[in-house]
């Protein structure tokens, strides 16, 4: 490896710009490739404005990269595999194609992996819509195939729901419908695998949602007779699409076992405790197995760790309270409904602790 290499970041979010306040330390240099000018992690270096379909600006941006990784998933295909033809890229833009798309999705977690998931249904037509929901008795998600994230794009179907007018509404496109599972926690899997094909995981994860939208994560999940499963299950996932970098997996826990639901090829929000929570960080291990370092121990720096997600908006108490075990992340992104701007951590030695440096900090904001 070069001594110094440069990371190029597909999308400039808040987790490339963790990516990159990561990777600085260890020596990397950064560029970041967004239409949006004011995207976040233009705040902590240089960021090219420039459409996806821009081939000019893709060509100028891989000559500065020695790697290059995404902020997102949603990262079109086509622009991924125009830098793969010019970098190193990981993981592969195959993935992303996977991942776009939740009916290729889950037909590699259930027909090609044989992993259980809920029942679903594409559904691309109003008939289609009608007999899913039956299928469904009438308790499901209705998901957009792609461009779905953080609740958006979804529908919950219930036996009040007015089909005809809600697919009048959406106005056609292409959908899966999901059976609601009925499930009693939310996990998540993080994993680091290297080219050679080495996995490492993260102490199991659980997640609370409100709004289809992640606002707490606690570590390690209370182990249960299922958990175990959990990480064959992504581990499974990632060595059958010879995954490089970090992958997320997200499953439903229920009485009868896991079901999945989905996975993201990138660092994740239920990882981002790890900054503090872990020795070495999910976005220290996602740089370390692009570039072919060794991977660093997923071990907890502390027995315990927390992550609360601050949504909509930066409380003004903020900053004002400097606590033991907690820290701070603010994107620098403006303020705006639904969206994520920042994240605290917090790490403890006890369960105890733990719970007791959360619940001030949910009151703190509001929460
Ligand atoms: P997703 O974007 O698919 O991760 O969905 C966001 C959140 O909606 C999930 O974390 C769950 O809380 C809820 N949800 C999505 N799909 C289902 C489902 N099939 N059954 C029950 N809850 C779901």
């Amino acid at each position: 490896m070069k001594k110094f290499p440069t990371i190029g970041i597909l999308g400039g979010g808040q987790l490339a710009q963790m990516l990159a306040l990561t990777g600085y330390p260890l020596g990397f240099r950064f560029v970041f490739f967004d239409p949006i000018a004011d995207a976040c992690a233009g705040l902590v270096g240089h960021l090219i404005v420039a459409d996806y379909d821009n081939e000019i600006a893709l060509e100028e941006f891989c000559k500065q990269c020695d790697y290059v990784t995404y902020d997102f998933e949603n990262v079109p295909v086509k622009a991924a595999k125009f830098v793969a033809k010019r970098s190193q890229i990981f993981p592969h833009p195959n993935v992303l194609e996977i991942a776009q798309d939740r009916l290729k999705e889950k037909l590699l977690f259930k027909q090609q992996l044989n992993l259980p998931v809920g029942d679903f249904y594409a559904v691309d037509s109003y008939s289609e819509l009608v007999f899913a929901t039956k299928s469904c008795e009438q308790d499901g998600f209705l998901k957009t195939r792609r461009m779905g994230y953080d609740g958006k794009g979804q529908h919950r179907i219930t036996a009040q729901t007015d089909l005809k007018k809600l697919w009048d509404e959406i106005d056609g496109g292409s959908f899966i419908l999901e059976k609601a599972v009925n499930f009693n926690r939310e996990i998540s899997v993080i994993l680091a695998r290297n080219a050679s094909g080495d996995i490492i995981c993260y102490e199991l994860c659980e997640n609370k949602h409100k709004q289809g939208i992640l606002t707490t994560t606690l570590v390690p999940a209370v182990a249960s007779k299922h958990s175990p499963k959990a990480f064959d299950y992504a581990k499974k996932i990632a060595n059958e699409i010879k995954y490089v970098g970090v992958l997320a997996v997200e499953m439903f826990e229920t009485d009868d076992g896991l079901y999945i639901n989905e996975m993201a090829p990138r660092v994740h929000n239920s990882g981002h405790w790890t900054i503090e929570g872990a020795v070495t960080s999910q976005f220290e291990n996602h740089l370390r197995a692009g570039v072919g370092l060794p991977l660093g121990t997923t071990e907890m720096s502390q027995g315990f760790s927390a992550m609360i997600n601050w949504i909509s908006e930066i409380p003004t108490v903020a900053l004002t309270s400097k606590e033991k075990g907690v820290y701070w992340h603010i994107y620098g992104k403006q303020d705006r409904p639904g969206r994520k701007v920042g994240h605290s951590t917090v790490v403890a030695d006890n369960a105890q602790d733990l719970h007791t440096k959360v619940v001030h900090l949910a009151k703190l904001l509001g929460a």
